[in-house]
């Protein structure tokens, strides 16, 4: 194949890898807050509004109860509708920005019920708005998945799950459902009979799980039938399920960054990626809260590359295994699957 005896060690990598067709799986609409964005809500919220540099000050903690106050403190500007709106097409910009083509993006409909009191579908409409113009713009294609937190209960849980069910109807851009929050307080098996629910109402299913706690909560969520497990980070205490994982080719949505940041892991070097892509797992790579965590997707991709020596190569069967893992229909991923396979030096 000519194009891979092109140059491959003159390509500038930042740039390759920015070109490089892929697909982001893990990625929290409340958590892509900009601090430029988070002025622009601030001018329409704030008797004194923010300056830039005091924007940039919310962003920065020093461990995981910092980052929680952190991400309070920049999602409580997020007020009404139109501010969804605005959040989404700046998401759907940077994304495009960094040669994402398609992502999968989780909303908490448990922010919207539980911090605001109200119902979601307003919320929804504006954040369809906000995904329809920037596709339009943009080019990059989203799908949500609808979460549900994990200590806030079943019964909280069902009535998200249940909503994302009805909203399908009216917006099939809502694709699946999920759970995240705090492991410790909420195995999966008590989601288990909400699961067999939504997979019979079309929804595919989702879970953080094994990003706080140890390996058992990832065999909980895929015994509930997560079809992509996020973080999975305490998988490698685990050797038995290692290898369930990679058999079954179960993606694991790999956020490197974010468990560094929120101390889940020690630091990048302790960081199990590479031992689970040499070890045969489904790897995507992904940037859960970006601007919390001073990264980006495309942050990721350069920083795995440099971190943990991926090859190019390497890099692109990443970038191909994102888009394989995606719960986009066949002929659009063999489309994509196409533009990374071609992607040339
Ligand atoms: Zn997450």
């Amino acid at each position: 194949m000519a194009r891979k005896q092109a140059k491959q060690e003159e390509v500038d990598v930042v740039d390759w890898l920015r070109g490089l067709p892929k697909a982001e799986l893990h990625l929290h609409l409340e958590g892509t807050i900009l601090p430029e964005t988070l002025v622009e809500l601030s001018r329409r919220h704030d008797a004194i509004p923010l300056t830039m540099d005091a924007a940039r000050e919310l962003y920065k903690y020093e461990d995981f109860i910092g980052f929680l106050m952190s991400f309070k403190a920049v999602t409580e500007r997020l007020r009404g509708p139109d501010d969804y709106e605005l959040i989404t097409y700046n998401m759907v910009r940077e994304l495009a920005a960094q040669g994402v083509l398609h992502a999968e993006v989780y909303i908490s409909f448990g922010i919207i019920y539980y911090w605001k009191k109200t119902e979601v579908e307003p919320y929804v409409e504006a954040i369809e708005r906000g995904r329809i113009r920037g596709e339009k713009e943009f080019g990059t294609t989203v799908l949500w998945i609808i979460d549900a937190v994990r200590h806030f209960g079943v019964e909280e849980a069902a009535r998200v799950f249940r909503k994302a069910a009805e909203l399908r109807a009216t917006y099939p851009s809502i694709v699946g459902i999920g759970i995240g929050g705090d492991e410790a307080r909420g195995g999966a098996n008590l989601f288990r009979e909400l699961y067999a629910e939504a997979r019979a109402a079309g929804l595919r299913l989702t879970a953080h799980a094994g990003e706080s706690v140890g390996p058992e909560s990832i065999w909980s969520a895929i015994n509930i039938g997560a079809e992509r497990v996020g973080h999975a980070l305490s998988a490698q205490q685990d050797r038995e399920l290692m290898d369930v994982l990679a058999e079954k080719q179960i993606p694991l949505e790999i956020n490197v960054t974010s468990n560094v940041k929120t101390g889940c892991c020690t630091g990048v070097d302790q960081h199990p990626v590479k031992l689970y892509f040499e070890s045969g797992l489904m790897v995507t790579i992904n940037s859960d809260d970006p601007p919390m965590f001073g990264s980006d997707l495309l942050g990721e991709y350069v920083m795995v590359h440099d971190r943990f020596e991926f090859s190019l190569e390497q890099m692109r069967e990443l970038a191909a295994n994102s888009v394989e893992a995606s719960f986009l229909p066949p002929d659009r991923k063999l489309a994509l699957l196409q533009r990374v396979e071609q992607y040339g030096w």
